[in-house]
């Protein structure tokens, strides 16, 4: 009895820290033993922290050097960690005049398992989602006391619910159509005005904190050892460009060259050549770079070495802490190209497994190869780091490939020129490729809303090179909204994941006939590339489009596989004899969607308007 009351004592007494009296914030909130560097900045905010000195007598923890910022609210430690101190918590010392306070640090013991931080290739095809789009798990948490936007799902563009938990109620689903990784869009505290509608999570306001309106910290680190455990990769959604205008900076900026100057350069000209543009102009270079990306989502000044180091160790807190396997990082081309590239080199040599993909959202094969790592050719130096890039070139080519009449360079020659062009990569088998995303308009309404346009299109992403992403819903044929509802018009909610909804997605009863059979499609092709090493890693051989017809193989040595687009409104004759430097020694070949097999010892018929995926034996 008495020991139960001393515990109570210890648990409900008011000890209240001098950390928490001075109401200081500490990031990272904590730290890890034995992380691949040895290095940790800590910034404290509070009222006058910046007046006082901090002093570390650990054994094994040196303190490196300690900055007050342009704002005397903020000091910055640099602290040097030894590898042998165990974890726990130690003790920082802060003085200032006569009084001398001191502050608890703790860090944790790394925890090292297998399905950590995998990171992602072409063995993968990546789900994106958005998390507000999906499935509201928890309705308790779509209006939050306290934060400024409440929920309003009659508004295209406002939050609807959807959060952590629905997606994570929904992974069977994920699994079952053949999915590897899922991709949700940036879960970070968006705590915008309902003016600005941060649902899609692009305008941060605490970069250590997932948005009370999807879940918790912990929620995300459980959903992701729930995707591990599923064997589902997860990727995680940065932006080192810009944060929110109702970030908790904003109020108080560490350094008065945090932010790039609106009043000076305005807003960006989104013209992401201009990065790699031998000839670009100054004003051009700072107009992308310097220019806020919209008048709600200030320009960080990655300049500034204090505000690196935060970002940097800031991805590298988030991988340790909820063990993601990969990252897609926002606007990759509008920061300065040289952070991006430390950034990636610095993620990487901590985490070799982890993979990142950055969105280079640009114009050619050209300008989209000069961000991937050890980019061949023209040398100006610079060196990304960035292991993926998002191949918008594939995606233009497709969209092409069905809105043109066949030519000389129109039609489906768009996709026999772009991936012929690829020897501009350094590895295109790591470029991620995509029909659609939250970005572009719906792939099923862009083909002009044909089934079979869409089927020919989604087996041609499956088997290419790269890894592809698929965006929530294509496996449905979601269709393009009104264009009135903005960006609203390609991020519709999934019918079923919303309680009360009339119809469920999630089970086959409640698709229409058209979901049905894109469903059915998309299940099919993607488990089955589950299973496929020569689209895994097999080398790409492609022919000359010709009487609107595209053939191409995948191999290894083992496997072969051969793919044919068929774009004409009849059926077409393969001919044996052209293709016979990939046919020879193979008999027949399984068709992959019907399992029918056909015979390769002659000359066979390609039925109108279609991809088919051959198997060869
Ligand atoms: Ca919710």
């Amino acid at each position: 009895m008495k020991h139960l009351f001393t515990f109570l004592l210890i648990c409900f007494s008011p000890i209240v820290s001098w950390a928490q009296e001075q109401n200081l914030r500490i990031e990272p909130p904590f730290w890890y033993t034995k992380m691949p560097t040895t290095e940790l900045q800590i910034m404290l905010h509070g009222k006058d922290i910046g007046l006082w000195r901090a002093k570390v007598d650990v054994p094994g923890i040196r303190l490196v050097q300690q900055q007050v910022g342009d704002s005397q609210n903020y000091l910055f430690i640099d602290l040097s960690i030894s590898p042998e101190v165990s974890d726990g918590t130690f003790t920082i010392e802060l003085s200032h005049q006569t009084k001398t306070n001191t502050l608890d640090y703790e860090l944790k013991k790394r925890i090292r398992a297998t399905n950590r931080n995998q990171g992602f290739s072409s063995a993968d095809v990546i789900y994106l989602l958005m998390p507000d789009r999906f499935a509201n798990g928890n309705p308790n948490n779509d209006t939050v006391e306290g934060m400024l936007e409440p929920a309003r799902r009659d508004d295209p563009s406002g939050r609807h619910g959807g959060d952590i938990q629905g997606v994570l109620e929904h992974l069977d689903y994920i699994k079952d159509l053949g999915m590897t990784a899922v991709w949700l869009t940036p879960v970070f505290e968006n705590d915008q005005t309902p003016e600005y509608k941060a649902y899609h999570g692009y305008a941060a306001t605490d970069m250590y904190k997932i948005d009370r309106r999807f879940g918790s910290n912990e929620e995300f680190v459980a959903f992701v050892e729930a995707c591990h455990k599923k064997g589902l990769k997860v990727i995680m959604d940065m932006i080192h460009n810009h944060i929110g205008d109702q970030h908790w900076w904003m109020e108080d900026l560490p350094f008065n060259n945090w932010l790039h100057d609106q009043e000076v350069y305005g807003n960006t000209s989104y013209r992401g050549s201009v990065a790699s543009d031998p000839y670009a102009s100054q004003y051009d270079y700072d107009k992308l770079v310097k220019g806020w990306f919209v008048n709600e989502m200030p320009d960080l000044d990655q300049s500034n070495e204090v505000l690196s180091k935060y970002l940097i160790q800031n991805t590298l807190w988030w991988i340790e802490y909820s063990g993601i396997d990969g990252i897609r990082m926002d606007t990759y081309v509008y920061p300065y190209a040289d952070y991006m590239a430390r950034w990636a080199k610095e993620v990487l040599s901590a985490y070799p497994t982890f993979n990142i993909v950055g969105e280079s959202w640009v114009e050619s094969v050209a300008h989209e190869s000069y961000w991937q790592k050890d980019k061949p050719g023209e040398e100006d130096g610079y060196n990304s780091f960035l292991p993926s890039v998002t191949d918008f070139q594939i995606q233009f080519a497709v969209r092409d490939a069905f809105n043109q009449d066949f030519g000389w360079t129109t039609g489906l020659m768009n996709i026999y020129y772009a991936l012929s062009q690829d020897r501009l990569y350094s590895d295109p088998m790591k470029n991620v490729i995509f029909l659609d995303n939250h970005d572009i308009g719906r792939i099923y309404s862009t083909l002009g809303e044909n089934i079979e346009h869409l089927k020919m299109a989604y087996a041609f992403l499956m088997t290419t090179r790269g890894i592809p992403q698929v965006y929530y819903g294509t496996e449905l044929a979601f269709e393009q909204g009104p264009s009135a509802w903005g960006d609203g018009a390609k991020r519709a909610e999934m019918p079923g994941g919303w309680l009360g909804d009339e119809r469920s997605v999630f089970d086959a009863s409640g698709r229409t006939s058209k979901e049905r059979q894109m469903h059915e499609y998309v299940k099919k092709i993607t488990n089955w590339r589950k299973t496929s090493k020569a689209i895994h890693d097999g080398k790409l051989l492609h022919y000359l489009p010709e009487n609107n017809v595209y053939v191409y193989f995948r191999y290894t040595d083992k496997d072969r596989v051969m793919v044919i687009m068929n774009m004409n409104e009849s059926a077409m004759n393969i001919s044996r004899e052209k293709h016979i430097q990939m046919l020879r020694g193979y008999s027949s070949a399984k068709e992959i969607f019907s399992d029918r097999s056909i015979s390769l010892l002659k000359d066979f018929k390609v039925p109108a308007k279609t991809t088919l995926i051959y198997e060869l034996r």
